[in-house]
């Protein structure tokens, strides 16, 4: 179960290309359903920052 609630996901988008982000690795991770980079999250807290951001499979 993720710990982001619905509204706020359907905020949440890629800073570097604005799709939408997906969970990853258990809520750990937020994934651009865009260009895959996979975001961090730390305390619940979505790190939407391209500098943060590792590329996905
Ligand atoms: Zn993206």
């Amino acid at each position: 179960m993720s710990a982001l609630a619905g509204w706020a996901r359907e905020l949440l988008r890629c800073p570097a290309c604005h799709a939408e982000l997906a969970d990853a690795q258990a809520g750990t991770r937020l994934r651009c359903t865009g260009c895959g980079l996979v975001y961090p999250v730390r305390d619940g807290v979505p790190v939407l920052l391209v500098d943060e951001a590792a590329d996905g499979d």
